[in-house]
């Protein structure tokens, strides 16, 4: 495909313990902190947009003379950048920082995995020997991957690292396109060829129920206490409860239908298409139902489990702006009506279609029109009759309507 290979990155968190002093370490964690702190400070007073480049004028030789490394230097003034960023378009205050924390480039440091150690370099030519408290399994699942950065922590007395890794997935092209339509009660999903045949058809229930009843039981405690509860500690604890189902439900579906989905995107060699949360606008119908039942935030779980397994299994996922998907007509793309409860209709072509389903095969669509000039023969989408098999359109309701819960 066009633009830059998929990567999957991944973090190894574990602890560490420096081998002789920790003296420098912290001098150095203390001495990345404070310079941060003053390149935001100056940042903040500047009102523009700051180019790399412009950064690196203002702050390079400054940050270099305090003993600090190219690199460091670096790092700090890109990162104090983006902490005004944020601060601002969020329209919050100046950043303090308090928190012992650096990141560091792949420059100045020496990964070995074998020995479990790592040697970073600091401040004014010092250096630093950790050993990394994890166990040997989980620091195998890395080799082969590279190592570009991390970053170290002094929290209660310890010492942390997060290592990032990143890997590049091969994919193999694809023989078929998988094309995931998420709703607040099911998943549709349909496995279509390149040239436009459907060769499968699955729907799965969302345990939306189970997380509505934990959330309006919420919603009821909070009314009851409508000033207190926050501070009543059995009425914390109520809601508190609630909301760790909540969060346990949500994440065990969403692990096994990236799981699920997976599977069977390996066994139809299938590229998986999903819906660009973030090209969701307000007007969206979607997005409505979204924010006023669940939330998004089940949608971008259950899309990041998707997008972790295919990872895990050298599957290639792509997203595609979901706009007009629900509403459009698959085959002429003129605007659909009501036809029945969930099954719309063509008035133009008299196309008939579950409303789901359709969904799956605009994305499907959007998908070979964006692709279409990179490998993917450019074909035009030969939509199942409302009467063809095995379409799950009408007349065929039972393939269509099947569910799979998967909770
Ligand atoms: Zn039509």
């Amino acid at each position: 495909m066009r633009g830059e290979e998929p990567t999957v990155i991944e973090a190894l968190k574990t602890r560490a313990l420096p081998e002789g002093s920790c003296d420098y370490l912290l001098e150095f964690l203390r001495l990345y902190r404070d310079a941060v702190q003053l390149v935001v400070d100056r940042i903040w007073g500047i009102n523009e947009k700051l180019s790399w480049k412009k950064l690196h004028r203002l702050f390079y030789s400054d940050l270099v003379g305090r003993g600090l490394r190219a690199h460091h230097a670096k790092e700090i003034y890109i990162y104090a950048n983006s902490l005004v960023d944020s601060a601002r378009s969020n329209g919050g205050r100046k950043p303090v920082l308090r928190r012992l924390s650096a990141r560091v480039d792949k420059y100045d440091y020496r990964l070995d995995l074998d020995n479990m150690t790592l040697t970073l370099k600091l401040h004014s030519d010092h250096e630093v020997k950790l050993k990394l408290v994890t166990s040997r399994d989980r620091v195998e699942k890395f080799r082969g991957w590279s190592n570009y950065e991390l970053v170290v922590k002094y929290e209660d007395g310890e010492f942390w690292v997060s290592l990032y890794f990143r890997r590049v997935i091969k994919p193999v092209k694809p023989r078929t396109v998988m094309a995931i339509d998420l709703n607040f009660d099911n998943v549709t999903l349909a496995v279509l060829t390149l040239d436009g045949r459907l060769v499968k058809l699955k729907r799965f229930k969302t345990p939306y129920r189970k997380i509505l009843t934990h959330k309006i039981w919420i919603e009821r405690i909070q009314r009851r206490y409508p000033r207190s509860w926050r501070f009543i500690k059995g009425v914390r604890k109520a809601i508190e409860r609630h909301g760790e189902r909540i969060r346990n439900i949500s994440w065990e579906y969403s692990h096994k239908l990236g799981d699920l989905v997976a599977e069977l995107a390996i066994r139809y060699h299938s590229v998986i298409v999903l819906e660009d949360l973030d090209e969701l606008r307000e007007n969206n119908k979607k997005s409505k139902e979204f924010n006023k039942k669940l939330g998004l935030w089940f949608y971008r779980r259950i899309q990041f489990c998707v997008d972790y397994e295919a990872g895990e299994r050298d599957l290639e996922v792509v997203k595609v702006n979901p706009r007009g998907t629900s509403s459009k007509c698959p085959r002429c793309g003129r605007k659909l009506v009501e036809y029945e409860h969930r099954v719309l209709k063509c008035k133009k072509c008299d196309f008939i279609g579950d409303r789901d389903v359709i969904a799956t095969l605009n994305l499907y669509k959007k998908f070979i029109k964006k692709h279409s000039r990179c490998g993917v023969p450019g074909v035009t989408l030969n939509a199942p009759k409302p009467d063809e098999n095995p379409s799950g359109m009408q007349g065929n309701k039972n393939e269509a309507m099947k569910t799979n819960q998967t909770t």
